[in-house]
Parts: structure tokens; sequence; C-alpha cells
């Protein structure tokens, strides 16, 4: 940790008004210009562009499309690292702007309308919109900023995603990062300019598992023959909601284990030789995670045993629990509160959605918290959702987004 250093916020305050306009039209430009995950080259370009404008020495093609800037005040102190994710939707926008995306790329055959659904357009823009504010104040600070601007946090199938890769990619080394912070917009319905966080697991783990149940074929009014897997695979079901209920501790935090498709079995006479089941699993603390996938496995298993059958479970890792790192959080409360006075809610529920955020977490301590968009006045019925066709974050939140955003790399760097 640097000694602390006299930080004056009066100045940051005047430079993030003062680069706003320019967030705005960033905003609206990548708004219009929505791309896909990992194809995010207009995108990456504006970003590289306008950091080395700002005395940023960039680094470009970072897992594929990722751009990373770093920001060094020539003074000892921590490296704090700073993310925005970049990829749109492919969802076809329905919100009447006048710089609403007509962006359409070919799949196969067919045409794909493209959207910032989900807000990325607004990090991307209040990032850089930090990073001006930063630059502007460099020679108060001491230490390295490092802006991490990742492809992919929606997710390609059956491959890595953005942040995962970005990780593999070295982002966090060299400098090594000592604390990342990120920032969503939504998510949680709250009033334009708020933030939203809690401690520990904001976001869901979210995990994916096949269970295939082996028994033996037999006909069906001679059971004794053979070995059921369908009613194997009935116990199991039971069995795994006994994990949540009866083996989880749902103080600590909340927990879902779900069976969504069971198949097995070709006529109503026939024992069949086999079950397959797949289902997911949420979770919000990394050690309850670890264990309901022991307990899981576990279960599956010893109950295809009891029946002289067997279960083989596989487990396809998905988005690790979003995790703000106790210490960390505490420690920035105050920069937020600064920000945003009494609009900093720190108690918010869980939400089972999952960020790829999270696989920075895994490596370094970090805090990612929520940005209020919904304008005052409006009802909570007419908010759209991130991912909807109709979702119009409040362009009235971009500065304390940026304000947030500097603030808390300005006082974590200085010690303030
Ligand atoms: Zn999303
Ligand atoms: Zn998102």
């Amino acid at each position: 940790m640097a000694q602390q250093r006299l930080f004056d916020h009066a100045m940051l305050d005047v430079a993030a008004a003062r680069v706003l306009p320019e967030v705005i039209n960033w905003r609206r430009d990548l708004h219009a210009h929505p791309e896909l995950a990992f194809q995010e080259h207009r995108t990456a370009n504006l970003v590289a562009t306008e950091l080395a404008r700002m005395g940023y020495e960039v680094r470009r093609g970072v897992a594929g499309t990722g751009v990373v800037g770093l920001l060094n005040t020539g003074r000892p102190g921590p490296v704090l690292a700073l993310r925005a994710d970049m990829d749109g939707l492919p969802v076809a926008e329905d919100t009447g702007l006048p710089f609403a995306s007509k962006q359409r790329i070919k799949q196969g055959n067919t045409e794909v309308a493209l959207m910032h659904a989900c807000g990325h357009d607004m990090h991307v823009a209040m990032l850089l919109g930090a990073a001006r504010v930063l630059a502007d104040l460099r020679g108060q600070l001491s230490g390295t900023v490092k802006l991490i601007f990742q492809p992919a946090e929606e997710g390609v199938a059956n491959a890595a995603n953005g942040a995962e890769r970005m990780v593999k990619a070295g982002v966090l080394d060299h400098p090594k990062v000592d604390a990342m912070f990120g920032l969503h917009v939504g998510i949680t319905p709250q009033p334009t300019g708020t933030l939203s966080l809690r401690t520990r697991g904001l976001m869901a783990g979210s995990d994916t598992f096949d269970i295939v149940v082996k028994g033996r074929q037999t006909h069906g009014a001679l059971p004794w023959n053979g070995v059921d897997p369908v009613v194997v695979a009935a116990q199991i079901v039971l069995g795994l909601q006994a994990i949540v209920s009866r083996q989880t501790n749902l103080t600590v935090a909340p927990a879902v284990i779900t069976v969504g498709t069971i198949h097995g079995g070709q006529r109503a006479n026939i024992v069949p030789g086999e079950v397959k089941m797949s289902g997911t699993m949420r979770s919000f603390d990394p050690a309850v995670r670890d264990q309901m996938l022991a307990q899981l496995k576990r279960t599956a298993e010893n109950l295809a045993f009891a029946s002289n059958a067997t279960a083989e479970v596989s487990i396809d890792a998905g988005y690790p629990v979003t995790w703000n790192d106790p210490d960390l959080t505490t420690k920035m409360l105050p920069s937020l509160r600064r920000v945003a006075g009494n609009a900093v809610l720190t108690d918010i529920p869980p939400t089972t959605t999952s960020e790829d955020f999270s696989f920075y977490g895994q490596r370094i301590p970090t805090m990612l918290f929520f940005l209020g968009v919904n304008p005052p006045g409006t009802p909570p019925a007419d908010w759209a959702p991130n991912h909807s066709p109709r979702f119009n974050p409040d362009e009235g939140a971009l500065l304390t987004g940026v304000r947030a955003l500097a603030s808390l790399a300005a006082d974590y760097l200085t010690g303030n």
C-alpha cells in the first residue's frame, strides 16, 4: 500500500464534469455500432486511439480484441485495475433512440440484429472518461493505473469467455495488479445514480452438471432380472434437492440445484439400460460451491450404488461466484459515499445471474458494483431490464459512473 498522499477530490469532480460531453459522444457512437463477442474491432480501435491520445501506454490484441492501457505515474505505489466489457448482444433494438443500432450481421443464411442491450457501451464510455480524469490528475497519483477493456463478457458457446482469456493472457501480471474494480449498469433495478453492492457473493457462480445413470435393461414385467435406472434417476432428483434443503447452510448463502432434463427409455414395458440427466447449480460462496459439487457427486454415485447401478457425474464449470472481497469493499465504501452519498446501497440481495468479472476475483481482490440507470419518476414496471430490446439506461448516470471509477482508483492509489 502506498503511503497516503494528498488528493484533491474537487479537482477530480471538475475533470469528470469536463469530460462528460465526450463520454456521452463515445457512448452514443458505441451504442450505434455494437459488435458481438470477440468481434469488437471497431470498439477496440476507438478505445486504443483515445487511450493513446490521453498518454496511456496501449497494448492491443489481448485475448483477441482486448485492449489494456497503462498509466505509470512515475512514483512507486500499487497497481490498480479498472475493467470495462465491450461486447454487444444479438438483440433487435426497440428503443426508438435517435442513435439506436441499425447493425446487422450475417450468421450463415440468417441476418442477426445487434444491440448494446446490456449497457457495455456505457461501461466503455465511462471507463474512457475515468481514464481521462486519471490522466489529468496523474501528478497527484502514485503507482500505476491499468485499464482493462475486455471482449466477450456475454461469452460464446463452448469456448472460454473474455475475462478468462484475458487472465490467461496475463493481464493481471506485468505489472502485477493488486486490486481491481468493475461497474455494471442495471442488473438490479435502481434509480439513476444509485451505487449498489454487497460484500462477498454478489452474483451467482453457475455450474452445469450431467449425470448418466447406467442400469441393466430388462423386461418391464420382470424388473428383478435387471437394474432399473429410471427409479435410481428419480431417487437422484430428490436426493439432489436434499443437498440444498438439508446439507447447505442457507444462512451463509442461498443456493439452487435444478435438474432441467431427464431422458431414458423407449417403451412402456421395457426397463431401459440408461437414463441421462442434466441440470444447473447456482451458488454464492466459493466454499459452499465446492462443498455442493462434492455432495452432488457423492449423492448421485451412492444412490446408484445402493441399487447396483452406476452414476457418472460430470461438471462443466461455468462462471465462478462474483466475489466482493470483504476487506477491499469495506475499505472503498467511503470513496463510493463521497461520490453518491445516501444513494449508496451496501446490502442488496445477491442476484442469480453471473458475470465473468468473477475470473479476475479468483486471482486478486476485486469489487464489482451496480450503477442505477432508471430515471426517477418512472414506475419500476416500465424499467426494461438488461438484455431487453427496450433496455434504455439513463445517460444521467454517466457522470456518477465516471466519478465512481476515477475516485476508487485515485483513493486506492493514494491511500485515501
Ligand atoms: Zn449481459
Ligand atoms: Zn453485461
